[in-house]
């Protein structure tokens, strides 16, 4: 094309003139919809900045675009979030289609009601056609409506020719999620994902048909949410982009979208046709309903005299001990073994054989004896209220019907499980769970349990979506009925209409694709695109867990939770086979790696049977921590000198957990520097503190001299800072560590740190949130420390990202009000960034 002559764009409005690097909103700083400027408003009448088309209004008028002769296409845009206003405050004085000279009146806007009903005022001016050009005035300053600002070049649009071969494919009718349709945020990453595609497409609504190319095409569809779509596309990659982006759609394209808002309209998800729960285990499944009731037993309660009891408790144990043997051999990971060993542990605890026997000692039989004494124990850990304990009493309940079973001659049911089955029940045992034949079981639903209990880890472990915490009446549901488990979201589906199951079969293939991908790149190193690497470590409470990290491209352990090593015992670890296990985990690790232990972190929710504890009102408040080890030095002193023992081994780190006070760090370090003095130690290993603690994060720069390094415990630190018990299930989603308050702690630890030539790692959950990486990079944090399976994600989300652009997404996100601001922000960012580069394989 011939460049046409220059073309002026004036001012829409009067106003002070910002750079859109200052737009509080990443979709327009990062320019992903076009470039331009942006103006904060002094004058409440939009005018046109050229002479053209209305080629775009949206209905609630606050955006439009103008497309000249020439095809130069501008977006003008009121406010951040305005269409959450759905058209209050915003008068239309055009049509869509009518043909506007430069400077005419546009749209009229109440200023004071847009300013304090929506984010923000600021106004864009997109050229979203592409064409390059100069700005006219200094790019800060007061600009008056009508004054020219920028000078445009038309027909140098950088030109993207669609493949046109072919037949157009179709992807199936999809029901749009987004709350207020496709405005100009998730129009613009739907765009954005499409332009990675050669073969044309388009998006249809009813009739209507857009290029799905073209942010301005998208948003002239006017969709709502609700309406049902449909993506074509023609071209040698179309299967792929219809994949792709009916993905994206469903996912929101970038935009938080609510369960409920997936329904359509004609047939709203009831409660009737959908129950929630929690998420167990990730993942999805279409399957037939099968229900999973446990036979009553039959237990007499008088015995045949002690001597015959006894034995027949002594045999129904020992039996117990052999099926828990073998279970533990022919486990799938070490999270299935390490559970088994707990129930082989349970079947010797003395106090249980103490109850037990007292009981058959006054007559009772076997059975009735080791089912009160293993009921009686449960009940108490239950009536505790601890999330852990409870998990023990999910477990003793299991131990207790094996036994009570081998006495009674009541053989292991073996469920008969037709294909596709979603198990349902009130509860499965952990060892129902891990018997589970995956080539039949496609998921389960149950009424109790919670999500971080042993049943979840192990569904976890062997890749079965589940859900916790369904009413009661799922139990009602008939065998053999077709439901939907949406694990994701925490849904049954109980109705699922064909296109959904197929939408929800699109994204998991996708999501596997992906994840495969991830792994067999794990070894590459986390590099960002302009070369920035960030030391991906694991998150262990195993020698096992150390071996699969290594397996999966971990390059160290950031955190090694030393209570689980022996959490299950019910006395206390000799000092040599502490010394075994740390040497073992460090010589695994090498000397070229990073081996970071927590001492014992016990207290709160973390009871250790062989550290017997007063109880607390407020246990996470209590003698938590390194609190805790300074009341009893011993205890600290014994495990300084077995981790001690594997110095040289690997390069050996030991953090303090729960530090609020300079004097912890004092304390224990003199104590090991003693410790290391007495064993013939030269140099001592690196010293550092967990900061988790909002004391500890604001006094970073007191601590920072004093310490080799810090590691950053989101989980702990998003509890303390909310004042929001990291347990409490009515909290849990308001207890995010996305929010601003927890992600300014961290920024200046990191500031704190770096000052003093430190490095910074994080290892709470957010580190292994993909979400949450930018703008940990960009927040300057060295090192993330993930729990094991997700180490080959974390390491290709961060490279597929740039430090510079996290540390402008990180500066924004910094000056948000609230969490769910904070994610849908980086949603965006995501999607603008890393999902666009194309992540569809064949
Ligand atoms: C944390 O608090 O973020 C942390 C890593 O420690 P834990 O979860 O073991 O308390
Ligand atoms: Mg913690």
């Amino acid at each position: 094309m011939t460049p046409s002559k220059s073309l002026e764009l004036l001012a829409p409005l009067s106003g002070v003139l910002l750079a859109l690097d200052q737009v509080p909103d990443p979709v327009f700083s990062s320019r992903v919809i076009g470039d331009g400027l942006c103006i904060d408003p002094t004058s409440q009448t939009l005018c046109a900045p050229l002479a053209g088309v209305i080629s775009n209004i949206q209905d609630s008028g606050h955006a439009l675009s103008v497309t000249d002769d020439n095809g130069v296409q501008v977006l003008l845009h009121i406010g951040l979030d305005t269409v959450n206003l759905a058209g209050q405050g915003f008068t239309r004085l055009v049509e869509e289609g009518q043909r506007v000279v430069a400077g005419q009146p546009l749209v009229e806007f109440d200023a004071d009601y847009v300013a304090l009903n929506a984010r923000s005022l600021l106004t864009l001016m997109l050229v979203v056609s592409g064409e390059p050009f100069v700005l006219l005035v200094p790019d800060q300053g007061v600009v008056e409506e009508g004054q020219p600002l920028l000078r445009v070049s038309p027909g140098q649009a950088s030109s993207e020719a669609d493949e046109e071969e072919g037949d157009a494919l179709f992807s199936k009718p999809l029901t749009l999620p987004n709350a207020n349709g496709l405005h100009a945020r998730p129009a613009a990453v739907l765009a954005q994902a499409a332009k990675g595609f050669s073969s044309s497409i388009y998006l249809h609504k009813q009739t209507q048909s857009a290029n799905a190319k073209s942010l301005v095409a998208i948003m002239a569809l006017q969709t709502s949410r609700g309406d049902s779509l449909q993506v074509s596309a023609a071209g040698t990659d179309a299967e792929a982009a219809i994949q792709a982006l009916v993905a994206l759609l469903l996912d929101g394209c970038g935009e938080t979208v609510a369960a409920v808002e997936v329904a359509k309209p004609a047939a709203p998800v009831s409660s009737a046709t959908l129950m929630r729960g929690v998420c167990a285990s990730p993942g999805s499944a279409f399957g037939q309903v099968v229900q999973v009731a446990e036979p009553a037993l039959n237990i007499p309660e008088t015995g045949a005299g002690e001597t015959f009891e006894r034995a027949a408790l002594a045999r129904g144990l020992r039996a117990a001990a052999e099926a828990l043997q073998a279970l533990q051999a022919k486990a799938a990971g070490s999270a299935q073994a390490e559970i088994f060993r707990a129930h082989q542990e349970l079947l010797e605890d003395p106090t249980l054989l103490e109850q037990a026997h007292g009981l058959l000692a006054q007559g009772k039989s076997a059975a009735f004896a080791w089912n009160s004494a293993t009921l009686a124990t449960a009940k108490l850990f239950e009536g505790l209220g601890k999330a852990l304990l409870a998990e023990r009493a999910a477990d003793l309940a299991d131990v207790g019907q094996r036994v009570l079973k081998l006495i009674l001659g009541v053989p292991e049911r073996s469920l008969d499980l037709p294909e596709c089955a979603i198990l349902v029940a009130e509860q499965l045992t952990p060892s129902q769970t891990a018997g589970l034949d995956t080539s039949k079981v496609l998921g389960f639903v149950t009424v109790a349990g919670g999500a971080t209990s042993h049943v979840a880890i192990l569904a976890r472990a062997l890749g079965l979506p589940s859900i916790c915490g369904v009413p009661a009446h799922v139990l009602a549901l008939a065998n053999g009925k077709r439901v939907l488990l949406d694990a994701d979201k925490g849904e049954l589906h109980l109705e699922p209409d064909l296109a959904e199951i197929e939408q929800l079969q699109a994204v998991r293939q996708q999501q596997k694709l992906r994840l495969q991908r991830e792994i067999a790149q794990a070894s590459l190193a986390a590099i960002t695109r302009d070369g920035h690497h960030v030391e991906v470590t694991a998150n262990v409470a195993s020698l096992q867990e150390v071996e699969q990290s290594l397996t999966l491209g971990g390059e160290g352990v950031g955190l090694l939770r030393s209570e689980f090593l022996y959490l299950d015992r019910n006395r206390a670890p000799s000092p040599e086979e502490q010394a075994g296990t740390y040497s073992a985990i460090a010589r695994a690790l090498g000397t070229e790696r990073n081996l970071v232990v927590r001492t014992l972190d016990v207290g709160g929710d973390k009871p250790l049977a062989y550290v017997p504890m007063e109880s607390e009102t407020n246990p996470f408040l209590g003698l938590r921590g390194i609190r805790l080890c300074l009341e009893r030095p011993e205890l600290l002193r014994e495990q300084f000198r077995a981790i001690l023992a594997s110095a040289g081994l690997a390069r050996l780190h030991i953090m303090l957990p729960m530090v609020s006070q300079l004097c912890e760090l004092h304390l224990s370090r003199r104590m090991l520097e003693e410790e290391a003095l007495a064993l013939g130690l030269t140099e001592l290993p690196k010293l550092g503190i967990m900061i988790e603690v909002p004391s500890a994060a604001l006094m970073a720069d007191v601590f920072a001299p004093h310490v080799d390094f810090f590691s950053i415990g989101t989980n702990d630190l998003t509890q303390y800072t909310l004042a929001m018990d990291r347990d409490h299930p009515r909290l849990a989603s308001q207890a995010d560590s996305f929010h601003p308050a927890v992600l300014r702690l961290i920024a200046s630890t990191v500031k704190a740190a770096h000052a003093h030539g430190k490095w910074v790692g994080v290892c709470g959950a957010l580190a292994s949130e993909p979400l949450a990486v930018p703008v940990l990079i960009g927040l300057g944090v060295d090192e993330l420390s993930v729990s094991v399976p997700l180490i080959p994600s974390i390491k290709a989300t961060v490279r597929e990202l740039e430090l510079v652009d996290c540390q402008l997404i990180a500066r924004q996100v910094l000056g948000l009000e609230e969490a769910g601001q904070v994610r849908e922000a980086l949603r965006l960012y995501h999607a603008a960034t890393v999902e666009t580069s194309p992540v569809v394989e064949h």
